[in-house]
């Protein structure tokens, strides 16, 4: 059973996520309670945090080389 794997809180973007028995399994967030659960797609804000660092890794390094 897949448990969330792409789908991230639509309010606070955690993926901390479980299904609520008392709410009839539905998708709920751990950490803010909210049930707007969305799936992670390609360019959400997440993804854009992940190249930023990795353009801040990417500098670091040539810096490294250079
Ligand atoms: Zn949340």
């Amino acid at each position: 059973m897949q448990i969330a794997n792409k789908r991230i809180c639509g309010r606070c973007g955690s993926r901390n996520l479980i299904s609520d028995r008392s709410l009839g399994g539905k998708i709920v967030c751990v950490k803010c309670g909210s049930s707007f659960i969305k799936t992670s797609g390609l360019l959400n804000s997440n993804n854009r945090n992940f190249y930023y660092l990795l353009l801040i890794l990417l500098v670091i390094f040539l810096v490294v080389i250079i």
